[in-house]
C-alpha cells in the first residue's frame, strides 16, 4: 500500500478499519480538555469501559453474600480463575490446561524457576539477553545465588554486535551451542522491552532443548501484542503480566504457561499451596498434596478475584476480536506510524532526526532514537496530549495498539511532533 501523510488518507484507513469501533470500549485520560493520543499501552494499557462492571460484580457479591460468595456468587470465587484459562490460551497459543492466572510476573518466574532451574555442578548456566529487564536480571542472579552458584559464571548474556541495535538469532544459537552441556536454562524476554525486537522463539526453544536445557520466556511485552504459539513451539514454560497490552490494570495478576508434558509429573518439583491441590478434595484439608492435573498445580494461594475481574473483562474483548485480526491492524498501524516519522523527518530536512532502532521483527512498538533532540521534546509531546515513554539516553517508545489507536492519531501525532521539533 502506498501511504500518504495526509489527514484524509489517515481517515480513509480508519474508515476501512473494522476494529475502529473498539476505541470507544476504552477510557482515555484527558489533557487540556482533549483525549490524549496514548502510545504507552506497552507499559500500562488503557482501562476498558466494561471492566467497572466486572469489578462491581465482585464488590456486590462480597457485600451481599460475604463468605457465601466463594460458592454462591454467580461467578463463584473458588474457581473464578478457571474462566480465564480458555480465552487466555487462545491469546498465547496454548491448550487451556497449560495456562493459569496467579500472583504477579516476577513472582511467577521465580516459581517457575523452582521447577525448571535445577542446576548441577556440570549443568548450571543460564542464557539471557544482555540488558534484560532489570527485574529479570535480579531474579536470575538471586536464583543462581540461592542455588550456591556465582552469577558471574552462571549467567551468560547474549550481546548485540558493536554498532547494532538488535540481537542476531545466529548469535543466540551460537551461544547456546557453545555453552552446550553446561546449559541449564534459556530465559529471554520474547519481545524486548527497550527496542521492541521479537525473538525467534521457535528456533531458540529448539536449540536450547537440543542441548538438554529448559527454555522459558518472559512474555511481558509479547502477550496480547504478537502471535504466540507456545504449545506448537514446544516452549517449556512462560509467564507474562496482564497490565501492558492486556489492559487489566496496574500491577495486576500474571498468566503462566507450563507445557503439557510437565503436567502430572512427580519428578518436576514445585513450591506448593492449597490452590494447587485437586479441587475435588481441596476442602477435605487432607495432609497429602494431590496436584491439579493442569497448570493450576503451580497455584499456591486462593485466587485474588478482585484482580482477576479486570483480566476477565479484558479477555472478553480479546475473545471477541481474535489475535489474528488485532495483529493485522497492528502491522498496518505500525507501518503507517513508521512512514509518518520518515515523512516528518524529510519535511524538516537537515540531517536525520528519527532513527528507528526496532528491527523488522517487531510487534507494535517502535523505539525511536532522537538525534539532536532531548527530553524537552518528550515533555512538549506530553503537554500537547501525546503520551509516550522516555528511556535514557535519548529514546522514545511508541506503541500504537490496534485496540484503541487510530490512523488519524498517527497523522496528528506527526504534526504535533513536527511543531515540537521546529520550536526546540
Ligand atoms: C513489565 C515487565 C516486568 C514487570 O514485572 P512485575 O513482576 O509485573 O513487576 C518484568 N519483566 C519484563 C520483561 C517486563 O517488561
Amino acid at each position: 500500500m502506498q501511504f500518504q501523510n495526509t489527514l484524509s488518507f489517515a481517515q480513509q484507513l480508519d474508515a476501512k478499519d473494522t476494529l475502529a469501533p473498539y476505541k470507544n470500549e476504552f477510557t482515555f485520560p484527558v489533557i487540556n480538555g482533549k483525549e490524549v493520543i496514548y502510545f504507552t499501552g506497552n507499559s500500562l494499557g488503557l482501562q476498558p469501559k466494561r471492566t467497572q462492571a466486572y469489578v462491581n460484580e465482585i464488590m456486590n457479591d462480597w457485600a451481599g453474600l460475604a463468605v457465601e460468595g466463594h460458592f454462591k456468587a454467580e461467578k463463584p470465587w473458588w474457581d473464578y480463575h478457571e474462566r480465564l484459562a480458555a480465552p487466555l490460551a487462545k491469546v498465547v497459543g496454548a491448550k487451556p490446561e497449560e495456562v493459569t492466572v496467579m500472583n504477579t510476573l516476577t513472582v511467577n518466574l521465580h516459581l517457575l524457576m523452582v521447577s525448571f532451574y535445577r542446576p548441577s555442578a556440570k549443568r548450571f548456566k543460564i542464557i539471557c539477553e544482555e540488558k534484560a529487564f532489570p527485574s529479570d536480571q535480579y531474579m536470575l542472579a538471586s536464583q543462581v545465588r540461592f542455588h550456591g552458584y556465582n552469577p558471574d559464571e552462571a549467567i551468560v548474556e547474549v550481546k548485540k554486535r558493536e554498532g547494532e541495535n538488535f540481537w542476531r538469532t545466529e548469535d543466540i544459537l551460537q551461544t547456546i551451542e557453545s555453552v552446550g552441556d553446561e546449559l541449564a536454562l534459556v530465559l529471554i524476554g520474547g519481545v524486548n522491552y527497550y527496542n521492541g525486537q521479537v525473538f525467534d522463539m521457535k528456533a531458540i526453544t529448539e536449540a536450547g532443548q537440543k542441548q538438554g536445557a529448559f527454555v522459558g520466556w518472559d512474555l511481558a511485552h509479547a502477550a496480547g501484542n504478537i502471535k504466540l504459539q507456545l504449545h506448537d513451539w514446544g516452549v517449556d514454560f512462560a509467564a507474562w503480566c496482564s497490565y501492558k497490552y492486556m489492559n487489566s490494570g496496574p500491577g495486576n495478576a500474571s498468566g503462566i504457561f507450563v507445557n503439557e508434558k510437565y503436567l502430572n509429573r512427580k519428578d518436576i518439583p514445585r513450591f506448593e499451596g492449597w490452590w494447587g491441590t485437586k479441587k475435588e478434595t481441596r476442602f477435605l484439608m487432607k495432609p497429602e498434596f494431590e496436584p491439579m492435573e493442569n497448570a493450576e498445580a503451580w497455584q499456591i494461594s486462593n485466587a485474588p478475584v478482585m484482580a482477576m475481574a479486570p483480566y476477565l473483562a479484558s479477555l472478553s474483548l480479546f475473545d471477541e476480536v481474535k489475535m489474528d485480526i488485532l495483529i493485522e491492524k497492528s502491522k498496518l498501524l505500525t507501518a503507517y506510524l513508521e512512514f509518518v516519522l520518515q515523512e516528518i523527518d524529510k519535511e524538516i530536512g537537515s540531517s536525520t532526526i528519527f532513527e528507528i532502532i526496532t528491527p523488522k521483527e517487531r510487534g507494535c512498538q517502535l523505539s525511536v532514537f532522537l538525534h539532536g533532540q532531548g527530553k524537552a521534546l518528550f515533555d512538549y509531546l506530553m503537554e500537547n496530549g501525546v503520551v509516550t515513554d522516555w528511556r535514557e539516553p535519548n529514546v522514545i517508545r511508541l506503541a500504537p495498539t490496534p485496540f484503541y489507536n487510530s490512523f488519524e492519531e498517527m497523522y496528528r501525532f506527526g504534526q504535533i511532533l513536527k511543531q515540537g521539533i521546529l520550536k526546540h
